[in-house]
Parts: C-alpha cells; sequence; structure tokens
C-alpha cells in the first residue's frame, strides 16, 4: 500500500510504501517512521499517489500561507513615492502661494499635495517639517525653507 505523509519538521508532503519502517524526507532528511506518520490518503495506484501529493502540497501550502486562526491582514496598498519632480512641482506651486499671502497655511499646502484628508495631510506636513522643507512660523502656519 502506498500513502501520502508528510515530514513532521518540515511539513514537506511526499508518497511513501506504507510498508517500510522508515523513509527519509526529500527536503530536510528526517527520518520518519511510516506507522507513526499520519496517512493523508492511500492507495495502491502509483499514479494516483503522485496526484494526491500534489494535492495535499496545494492544500499544505494554502494552511501555512493562510493560517485560520489568525486574523487576516487587510493588506495596504502603498501609494507610490512622490518622485522628485513632484516635490519640485509642489515646492513651486507652493512658493507662489507664499509670494502671495506670506504664509501658507494647511488648506494651501492640502491643495498642493492634492490631499483632502486632514490626517494624512498632517503626517505630510510632519514629514516636510521633518524633512526642512518646512517650517512652522505660528499655528498653523507654515513657510518654506529656502
Ligand atoms: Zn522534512
Amino acid at each position: 500500500m502506498l500513502g501520502v505523509i508528510v515530514c513532521s519538521k518540515c511539513s514537506t508532503v511526499q508518497g511513501a510504501d506504507l510498508k517500510s519502517a522508515h523513509v527519509t524526507c526529500p527536503r530536510c532528511g528526517t527520518r520518519i517512521e511510516v506507522k507513526r506518520a499520519k496517512v493523508y490518503f492511500s492507495t495502491e495506484s502509483p499514479k494516483e499517489l503522485a496526484e494526491a501529493v500534489r494535492q495535499i502540497s496545494e492544500q499544505m501550502k494554502y494552511d501555512i500561507e493562510n493560517p485560520p486562526e489568525k486574523p487576516r491582514k487587510r493588506i495596504r496598498v502603498k501609494k507610490p513615492k512622490q518622485k522628485p519632480e513632484d516635490e519640485v512641482s509642489i515646492k513651486n506651486a507652493l512658493m507662489k502661494v507664499q509670494e502671495k499671502k506670506g504664509v501658507l497655511i494647511k488648506a494651501d499646502i492640502g491643495k498642493a499635495l492634492q490631499i483632502k484628508e486632514d490626517i494624512e495631510l498632517e503626517e505630510a506636513i510632519s514629514k516636510m517639517l521633518l524633512a526642512g522643507i518646512l517650517c512652522e512660523v505660528s499655528t498653523d502656519e507654515y513657510k518654506l525653507v529656502l
């Protein structure tokens, strides 16, 4: 009788002759005691065995990649980083506003960056402050650092 067993150490799915006492894992070399191994599928047909190994491997891989006990994380799509030329054009846009008004307020920066959400805007502003692009002249009033 042939069967599908899984290596207890590295989880490699493999076909084995269930009559043999031990098999050696092809991936990690662990000696697997066939009698004690959990048999996922058994058959007399080597062809069926090969197919079962393939299917169970796929299932295992799925289980490892998607452990059911852990809540799935929401995948956050990263926004592409601003290209340097965008940074220059943002700076230029802010510069024009600053020349006209003397200072920049949050809304001006939001407009130049095309950010509508307040949290996102504040994050962007603090990044610009840290990067030395902006400085805060008074509460919610900023100037470009030249
Ligand atoms: Zn192994």
